[in-house]
């Protein structure tokens, strides 16, 4: 081996993964030692509330790279390793049992963990979270036909699992601590559009709806609402949001702030220290201000920017944030995160679960969310990028091909 450095990464998520993988893409000929906690090679986290719940996927099919590539690429994975401790001094990582590892470069791809939800009867058996391959094998096995499914949040999870729950022939009901639908993510006329819909397949929402407690003789078997109501289940999803895993670089002294602060090509406030994915908070150049997205793209793609970070061949990550979910049979797309639009368009038409809603700002799109039309959206990306001056009535006209809006 021409070069004797040893790259570190903890976390073998898909962050993690793509820093790996990046670093021999780009001829790293040192030692690469890719750190999980968990028992599974870096998989894809999208089927794990969706085909991989309803079964239709295998474990090893969510996988990014099978052993072999792995194998092939020569990064050592090291599985079931937790990571107790970043010794900047020393430039050394310590594992859980003692042993030490050296490193040159290092990288943090600790991803995020789920927020708990701190009420009685929580830990009974039958109460889970999504997250985690394991969490999806383990509601799996104890979803029935026929069973009453309580989901506690209406954000992505919660809604995901809604509709793969009531496939497998449950009954699902939603409760929404706020008073509409995927409220962190969406705009107030898309939670509407997903209350009705949800609604329309069968599953029973409720929004400003907390639970009291979860009850149960050794095993889930009903909620209490505030107010006494109760509600027979056999179980429960909660998916209250998630929260950064910045321990190890906070504890290390890293710049903390909402995220492991990193700048545009996922450099920390140390030199030999990159981070990526769900953990960071980055710059984000076509929005203007600082950002922590818990996204599949950004995963991917800030961690290649730390890879190559990591080689010296820095290279300035920034992205129009691109966000995807399917739930029954709706696709559902988001570009950008808009905050202060002027005004909207919709295009085509929401009762028939198939339209584009555009968010403009001084007539340059902000952002856009459509159902079952990536096409449009795409396009509406490209607007976007390239910051053309575009109407609403232009975007609404059906006779209008986006297409063309493009050449301006
Ligand atoms: P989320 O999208 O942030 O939604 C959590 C929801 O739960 C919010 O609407 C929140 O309302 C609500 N909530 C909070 N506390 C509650 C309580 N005590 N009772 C009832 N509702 C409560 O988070 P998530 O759905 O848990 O998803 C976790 C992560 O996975 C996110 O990063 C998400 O983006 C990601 N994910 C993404 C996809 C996708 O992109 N397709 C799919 C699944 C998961 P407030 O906002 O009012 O607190």
């Amino acid at each position: 081996m021409s070069d004797d450095r040893t790259f570190v990464i903890i976390g073998a998520s898909q962050a993690g993964g793509w820093v790996a993988q990046t670093l021999r893409n780009e001829g790293f000929e040192g030692k690469v030692i890719l750190i999980g906690e968990e028992p599974y090679l870096p998989y894809e986290r999208p089927p794990l509330s969706k085909a991989a719940l309803l079964g239709e996927v295998t474990v090893d099919s969510t996988y990014f790279w099978q052993q072999e590539a792995l194998d092939e690429a020569n990064i050592e994975v090291r599985l079931n390793t937790r990571v107790t401790a970043i010794d900047r001094d020393a430039k050394e990582i310590e594992i859980e049992g003692g042993d030490r590892i050296a490193y040159d470069k290092l990288a943090i791809t600790t991803g995020a963990r789920v927020r708990k939800l701190p009420i009685e009867g929580a830990d009974l058996p039958g109460v889970f979270y999504l997250r985690t391959m394991e969490d999806t094998l383990a509601i799996r096995a104890a979803v029935k036909d026929g069973a009453t499914a309580m989901i506690v949040g209406g954000g992505w999870i919660g809604l995901e699992c809604a509709a793969t729950l009531t496939k497998l022939g449950c009954k699902s009901i939603v409760v929404e601590a706020a008073d509409r639908l995927c409220g962190r993510a969406v705009t107030p006329e898309i939670s509407d559009w997903m209350y009705k819909f949800h609604t329309e397949h069968g599953v029973d929402v409720r929004l400003s709806t907390g639970i009291e407690k979860f009850e149960g003789n050794g095993q889930l078997e009903r909620v209490v609402l505030p107010g006494g109501d109760t509600i027979d289940c056999s179980i429960a999803v909660v998916g209250i949001g998630v929260i950064p895993n910045v321990e190890l670089a906070q504890d290390a002294g890293l710049e903390i702030d909402n995220g492991i602060v990193v700048d545009e090509c996922a450099r920390t406030s140390d030199p030999d220290i990159v981070a990526a994915g769900d953990v960071t908070n980055h710059p984000n150049d076509l929005l203007g201000r600082r950002i922590r997205l818990e996204s599949y793209e950004n995963a991917q793609n800030q961690g290649i920017t730390a890879g190559k970070a990591m080689l010296d061949k820095a290279e300035p990550y920034s992205e129009i944030p691109w966000f995807w979910s399917d739930q029954f049979d709706a696709n559902l797309q988001m570009i950008g995160l808009p905050q202060d639009w002027d005004e909207t368009a919709t295009r085509g038409d929401e009762a028939s679960n198939e339209f584009v809603t555009f968010y403009l700002k001084d007539g340059i799109i902000d952002g856009a969310i459509s159902v079952n039309n990536p096409r449009d959206l795409r396009v509406g990306k490209r607007l976007m990028q390239g910051k053309k001056q575009v109407t609403a009535a232009e975007l609404v006209d059906p006779e209008t091909k986006m297409q063309a809006l493009l050449k301006r």
